[in-house]
């Protein structure tokens, strides 16, 4: 099959799962962010078919039963991720939607999630992991720009360009008797949900710049996404904060502004 033909299956196939999605869940997607996340698609297939062709299966479910948390808790972990087997050797991949600098950065965390994954492979079809990785299919600044010149001149070569310079995987070291801490600080967390434990961090920890991503703080990063935000005090605290030292400054963030006015709506109804 051509790529063109492919590319636009890959479109056809987009389309089909988000409308599945939409209408499973109730979640839309505004068409700027809809757009983004099909050269997500197009980037990944662009880089990495021949490692899509190998993948055999895709979201495999994998459970681990029977755990127990440090005050007696129980609980269960649930996993799904795409798996490649070749005659000798297994591989485990797990693609996330950030750009590979922030994974990279935080790699740790992503090496016990894989390694966890790997345990619970390995406990449930008994084949040792040879390789996890994670692939990133976020967009790095040289894609963003190349994308941006590519949908509003039409020009491909500095698309082309990004993607060969493009390295989305990273590949994690697996060792899966390291998963004794993780599954311990799963259940630190699953006792605390448990306990009604919900305080949210002090504002000041909100401003923390987070690792691998240029001028991005944990509210910018974390909170901007979280549903609780208009009714936590930390956030509440920071934007106002925020809004009043950024005052007179021209640079005013227009998001920031949208969710000052917005929190003091919620406040007022
Ligand atoms: S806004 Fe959400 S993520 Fe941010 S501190 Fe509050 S509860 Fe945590």
């Amino acid at each position: 099959m051509r790529n063109e033909d492919m590319e636009s299956l890959l479109k056809e196939w987009f389309d089909e799962n988000y409308e599945m999605l939409r209408f499973a869940n109730g979640h839309a997607l505004n068409p700027m962010v809809k757009k983004i996340a099909f050269q997500h698609v197009l980037q990944y297939w662009r880089k990495l078919s021949n490692l899509a062709a190998q993948v055999d299966e895709t979201e495999l479910k994998l459970f681990l039963s029977g755990l127990e948390t440090p005050k007696g808790n129980k609980f269960s972990i649930l996993a799904y991720v795409d798996i490649a087997r070749t005659q000798e050797e297994v591989f485990l991949y797990d693609i996330k939607t950030e750009d590979v600098e922030y994974l990279d950065a935080n790699r740790k965390r992503h090496e016990d999630q894989l390694n966890l994954y790997s345990k619970m492979y390995y406990d449930l079809h008994g084949d040792p992991m040879a390789k996890a990785a994670v692939i990133a299919t976020g967009q790095t600044e040289e894609l963003k720009g190349a994308w941006e010149k590519y949908t509003n001149e039409g020009d491909n070569t500095a698309l082309e360009q990004a993607i060969k310079s493009w390295d989305p995987y990273l590949e994690v070291e697996v060792n899966k008797d390291t998963t004794t801490k993780v599954l311990s600080d799963f259940g630190k967390v699953v006792d605390k949900i448990e306990g009604k434990e919900f305080v949210s961090p002090p504002s000041i920890e909100l401003e923390t710049k987070v690792l691998g991503k240029k001028n991005t703080n944990f509210a910018q990063h974390v909170c901007d996404n979280c549903d609780g935000r208009f009714s936590c005090t930390s956030f509440k605290t920071y934007i106002s904060q925020e809004g009043a030292s950024r005052r007179g400054n021209k640079k005013s963030s227009i998001a920031l502004l949208k969710q000052i006015e917005e929190m003091k709506r919620k406040e007022a109804n």
